[in-house]
């Protein structure tokens, strides 16, 4: 099937919002405005052919060829303004270079003496200036041409060749691109107000202090949270497939998320109701987010191949450079899925704290009595305790120069609450190892817990 048809096909079969479908990538409008392109290319002698010779000679001998600038007049308009140059040995108003077919050459020449004329007038036509004088008289020495008499002693000329069609098809194409950009913003806002939204509630219904219905919900949510970071649905950061996943491996993952959620029961486990319509917008988020991404994909691969169309008829080459002239901040950025997912784990997975994220880095157990570093680095206190005793000076995570200079100031009063509300049991066992271990170190080896020890 034809791309055209491809693209339109799934951009209805994926049940966008129409104001997308209208925004999308007018494929067709492109084609048809490339034929124009092509055409005027052609009958001025500059046909697809020609212009891989001249880049081809520009490749080999480095004097004669083009130069395409998709952002070759300096204006105030954030459009671009492409700018074909090509350069040919002129002579007497003559081009000289065999390579070219007569045609070519009549209308080098032809541009090439309206150019001088223009100059010659009093008064500067608008972009004379910008015509430098390297490009115009170009008269060093010419080396490592194809050694004939002609053009190794004729001066290279740069003409500027005055197309219409191609400005019409970046017009197009780059005030759509903007276009997509302004509509990513939009939802990628909306999404924001919705993941910020679906934070506070999960804030407000799973406190611990609501009672042991909020607490179960939030070890649920836990186990929720644990499968819905190890399907890693739109980032993989595991080394052998990391970075952003395409919009079909997210679909696999989330699928995926889905199932095991209903294979452990972890939904009709939530005690609150409030939790399960949580659980159903957290659902949502990720399937408007999937949609999000889908369009951004399908819109991009549009893009792409418009402009190697562009390229095969036309030997100019902006399947590179346009993508880096048009300054996509989002579409062809891709940054949408990738902003949104930072937030979703900032805003959303962070309200039901893992233990994981609260260990203390030495001895693996929660880090209880939190003693909060100069460095921000937090260790439980007898960890710290027994790096000072060995008269250890630096943080063994960032190296700062810290362990001496810490002491009950650094203790983290707020930090131990939120751990005492949301690891109670962790902190329980914490509490009761350190005692043990403050016990032995006072009464030697043999001392163990609880009253029996008395004597
Ligand atoms: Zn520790
Ligand atoms: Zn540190």
């Amino acid at each position: 099937m034809k791309f055209a048809q491809e693209f339109k096909k799934a951009l209805q079969r994926e049940g966008f919002p129409q104001r997308w479908i209208d925004s999308a990538i007018p494929y067709g409008q492109l084609k048809k405005c490339l034929k124009k392109v092509t055409r005027e290319l052609e009958t001025i002698g500059l046909d697809k052919d020609t212009l891989a010779l001249l880049a081809k000679g520009q490749a080999s001998a480095g004097d004669l060829g083009f130069h395409y600038d998709l952002d070759g007049e300096p204006c105030n308009s954030k459009l671009l303004r492409p700018r074909l140059t090509i350069s040919v040995h002129l002579k007497d108003g003559v081009v000289v270079d065999a390579t070219l077919s007569p045609a070519t050459r009549d209308f080098l020449e032809k541009v090439a003496l309206q150019k001088a004329e223009q100059q010659e007038q009093p008064t500067p036509a608008p972009d004379v200036d910008h015509e430098s004088s390297a490009s115009d008289d170009n008269e060093a020495p010419i080396s490592g041409s194809d050694g004939t008499l002609t053009t190794t002693t004729c001066p290279v000329r740069q003409v500027e060749i005055p197309l219409v069609f191609d400005g019409e098809f970046f017009d197009i194409l780059q005030n759509d691109v903007f276009e997509l950009d302004t509509l990513q913003e939009e939802e990628a806002e909306r999404l924001k107000a919705d993941i910020a939204s679906l934070g506070r509630t999960m804030t407000r219904t799973t406190r611990p202090s609501n009672g042991k219905k909020a607490r179960d919900d939030l070890a649920r949510w836990r186990q929720i949270f644990e499968l819905y970071l190890d399907a890693r649905i739109f980032f993989s950061t595991r080394e052998s497939d990391h970075g952003a996943r395409t919009a079909a491996q997210a679909l696999k993952q989330l699928q995926w998320f889905q199932q095991e959620v209903l294979q452990r029961k972890h939904v009709q486990g939530l005690k609150l109701s409030a939790s399960r319509d949580a659980f159903t917008m957290f659902l949502n988020l990720n399937a408007m987010l999937l949609q999000n991404l889908k369009f951004q994909e399908i819109n991009q691969l549009a893009v792409t191949k418009i402009l190697k169309k562009f390229d095969k008829r036309t030997s100019l080459g902006v399947a590179k450079t346009f993508p880096v002239a048009v300054h996509s901040e989002r579409l062809l950025a891709g940054s949408m899925a990738r902003d949104l997912c930072a937030q979703v784990s900032s805003e959303v997975i962070a309200t039901v704290p893992q233990l994981d994220d609260y260990l203390c880095p030495i001895c693996f157990a929660v880090a209880y009595w939190p003693i909060r570093l100069q460095c921000q680095h937090i260790f439980c206190s007898r960890c710290l305790v027994k790096m000072q005793r060995k008269s250890e000076r630096f943080c063994p995570l960032c190296r700062g120069d810290v362990i001496m200079r810490a002491g009950l100031d650094n203790f983290d009063k707020a930090h131990a609450a939120f751990l005492r509300e949301y690891f109670p049991k962790e902190v329980k066992e914490k509490v009761k190892a350190n005692e043990l271990e403050r016990g032995k170190e006072i009464f030697g080896p043999d001392y163990t817990e609880g009253p029996c020890c008395v004597m």
